[in-house]
């Protein structure tokens, strides 16, 4: 019969997406849908990425339907939703990845060892515990606490209790190392709105749903799976995972991601590591980065002052660009304020200025992540708006080569976001 096709769907903070494609990775078919939440509404985010799932799966050609051996989505990370696993009804979010909940950061704080990634207002664990808090601790037995994907993936299999994956568990607090929950956190009475199962990303997990398959055509054989978090499947798709392999996303902030040996974390940095299979992938992010070029110059701008710039020849200018006050990788330093100055008379000369500071900052986060124990960096692809700038690669190979104590091969952008 037809050689059998894996369907992905990513749902990102603007729209969802899907790619169809076959064991060699050959894409057979693909589209997006854009969300339409009504603004300011919770429960419309959640019937908004509802409606987009179903849309994506009608927009799959009819004819490939009946060959699609397995489906698994990656969503937002920390974005989490409340619902009765038995009649599915909504009861607490969606809480989005970047909303914050300090008031359950002492609560979090008291139970979770010094600097651990759910100390952040907002980790998943302080969503949940926030909840919590205010429904008096009275949940319904069924109430499951699921992560965006895991909730999508549950309206494509509707098995009961909550299944997770590491990725998208590690900031409700799962430990990865131990493949388990915590004893400080499974001890806590919320504990048991926690997703029971937690998989590994890719596993499969349940039948598609008969009403589901039936509606929609697709095969008796095809199984849902477990999912993962949006920069996890980014970096699945690159599909390198040696160590010493990096990803630098040059976006309105720098963050680096890089393949490693060993598991490192250390959240007065802000680093963590999730797992990918028997590597682990160590993240780190600066609030340096292009929101602060933005700050300063157009895109046009950048372009045209970026060709006057000789990147073989190193900058004395020392900045530290940040669109405000605050750094956490790699420094530490809440109060850090933004350096931009002594500004040259010549706008291109602070343009190589703060590229070449934006690239020791880079290196910088190499380096430190090596001091926390990370497998050093070998080769580093590029992403992000930054990633199109060959003065900067060129720049940036110079600094990195010098600060890792090999030259660094850094190429063009890959497809790695929507
Ligand atoms: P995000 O998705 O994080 O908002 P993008 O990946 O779209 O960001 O990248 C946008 C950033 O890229 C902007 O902050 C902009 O300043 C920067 N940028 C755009 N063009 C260039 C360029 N030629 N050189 C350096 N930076 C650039």
């Amino acid at each position: 019969g037809t050689p059998p096709l894996y369907l992905g769907i990513d749902f990102g903070t603007s729209g969802a997406r899907y790619a169809l494609i076959d064991e060699h990775g050959a894409i057979h078919s693909e589209g997006k849908r854009a969300y339409c939440a009504p603004v300011g509404d919770a429960a419309g985010w959640a019937s908004s990425w509802r409606a987009a799932l179903f849309q994506l799966l009608a927009d799959v050609p009819p004819a490939h339907r009946p060959s699609v051996s397995s489906i698994s989505i990656d969503g937002t990370s920390a974005t989490a939703l409340i619902v009765d696993s038995e009649t599915g009804e909504l009861l607490g979010g969606p809480f989005l990845y970047n909303e914050g909940f300090p008031d359950a950061l002492p609560a979090v704080e008291s139970v979770a060892p010094a600097n651990h990634t759910v100390c952040s207002p907002t980790s998943t664990l302080c969503k949940l515990v926030s909840w919590w808090a205010a429904s008096g601790g009275a949940a319904a037995g069924a109430a499951v606490l699921m992560h965006q994907s895991d909730w999508l993936l549950w309206l494509l299999h509707g098995r009961p209790g909550g299944v997770s994956d590491y990725n998208s568990a590690l900031k409700v607090g799962y430990d990865p190392e131990l493949g388990a929950y915590p004893g400080w956190l499974t001890s806590q009475p919320y504990s048991r709105m926690l997703p029971a199962a937690v998989r590994p990303p890719g596993a499969p997990v349940a039948a598609l749903r008969d009403d589901v398959r039936s509606q929609y055509g697709f095969s008796e054989d095809c199984v849902v799976c477990a999912g993962t978090t949006d920069s996890i499947a980014a970096f699945l798709a690159a599909r390198r995972s040696e160590p010493g392999t990096a990803v630098t996303s040059l976006g309105s902030t720098l963050a680096i991601k890089l393949v490693s040996r060993v598991h490192v974390a250390d959240a007065r940095f802000g680093v963590y590591s999730h797992r990918l299979d028997d590597v682990w992938l160590v993240g780190g992010a600066s609030n340096t980065g292009g929101a602060v070029l933005r700050q300063l110059f157009t895109d046009d701008q950048l372009a045209a002052l970026s060709e006057h710039i000789d990147p073989a020849v190193p900058s004395p200018l020392d900045y530290y660009p940040l669109p405000k006050k605050g750094e956490r990788f790699p420094v530490s330093d809440p109060d850090m304020m933004p350096r931009l100055q002594p500004r040259p008379g010549s706008d291109a000369e602070y343009l190589h200025g703060i590229l070449e500071s934006i690239a020791r900052i880079e290196a910088k986060g190499y380096s430190l992540l090596k001091e926390l124990g990370a497998t050093a960096v070998e080769e580093v692809f590029t992403a992000g708006g930054g990633a199109q700038n060959d003065r900067w690669t060129a720049i940036r190979e110079r600094v990195l080569g010098v600060a890792s104590g090999r030259p660094s091969r850094l190429r063009r952008p890959m497809e790695l976001h929507c």
